[in-house]
């Protein structure tokens, strides 16, 4: 029960493949208490049994490009936790699927900036909110892939996207340090969720990671809960601006071993 008395928001749940999810079933084993975002009508359906399943709180539909309901889930999330709370979980990403694949060359202007806009100011703009409600410190986690620092077929803007979220952690880390507030990101391996499978040839990739990391598989729900806890918790208490990679040690590899078996799995 290492985090029991410990209380945090979610934002990113959309339903029980998400990344999100896994981390909130680790903390909740933990003892924390929830209180989950969803966008939209639909996600909500199945947003809200999940967080209902875990005793955690709907404080409402959230699209992070819109203020407005930014604002009203973090009032209600102050409401429902007495003004007062410890962690916060980012992982929320978006663009447009017609340009993860093909050429980054040929990244619209719109989509650029709307990519920029979900995958990595809304980490800002979440965690500026938050911070008043971090009164005892806090921790603040992200999700991020490879993808930000090497090439990854089709990855293309989210890749970039994904660079300015890393860069974000860090220059905010600087800035919450003084607030005891830690900010890190973990970078997942290809995991089959609604957003994974967006990217062109996602399966490839899974199948890729699976056969070459180090570990030969995939990463499950439960691997990321793990480091999500981790970086929740005291026990990371001394790690701020950090990438943690939890993807079987895939990004270690400089040149795979073409010899292994390939696996299917994802
Ligand atoms: P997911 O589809 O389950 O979650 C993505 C979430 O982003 C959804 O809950 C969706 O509602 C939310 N979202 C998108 N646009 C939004 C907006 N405008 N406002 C509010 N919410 C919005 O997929 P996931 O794989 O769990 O993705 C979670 C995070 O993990 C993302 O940042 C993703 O880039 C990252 N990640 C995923 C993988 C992977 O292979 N699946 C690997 C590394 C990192």
């Amino acid at each position: 029960m290492m985090l029991k008395g410990k209380k945090g928001l979610v934002i990113g749940v959309a339903n029980d493949h998400s990344i999100a999810w896994g981390i909130s079933k680790a903390l909740h084993d933990a003892g924390a208490e929830l209180a989950f975002t969803y966008q939209g009508a639909a996600f909500e359906k199945r947003v809200r049994p999940l967080a209902e399943s875990i005793g955690g709180h709907i404080v409402g539909d959230c699209d992070v490009t819109q203020s407005a309901m930014l604002d009203n889930v973090f009032s209600k999330t102050a409401d429902i936790f007495s003004g007062e709370f410890d962690f916060l979980v980012h992982s929320v990403a978006y663009s447009d699927k017609s340009e993860l694949k093909g050429k980054y060359l040929d990244t619209s202007r719109e989509n650029f900036l709307n990519s920029m806009d979900i995958s990595c100011y809304s980490l800002v703009d979440v965690t500026r909110r938050a911070v008043p409600m971090m009164k005892k410190g806090g921790s603040v986690i992200t999700l991020t892939y490879l993808g930000a620092e090497r090439i990854v077929p089709n990855y293309n803007v989210m890749g970039v996207a994904k660079a300015a979220l890393e860069a974000s952690v860090r220059y905010l880390a600087n800035d919450l340090g003084p607030d005891n507030i830690r900010v890190n990101a973990i970078s997942a391996g290809p995991m089959r969720t609604l957003a994974g499978s967006a990217i062109g040839s996602a399966r490839a990739m899974y199948s890729f990671n699976a056969t070459y990391s180090p570990l030969g598989r995939s990463m499950t729900l439960d691997d990321i809960g793990g480091a999500g806890l981790f970086l929740l918790s005291d026990l990371s208490s001394g790690i701020t601006g950090e990438t943690l990679y939890v993807d079987a040690g895939y990004h270690n590899i400089g040149v795979p071993d073409l010899t292994r078996e390939k696996r299917e799995e994802g």
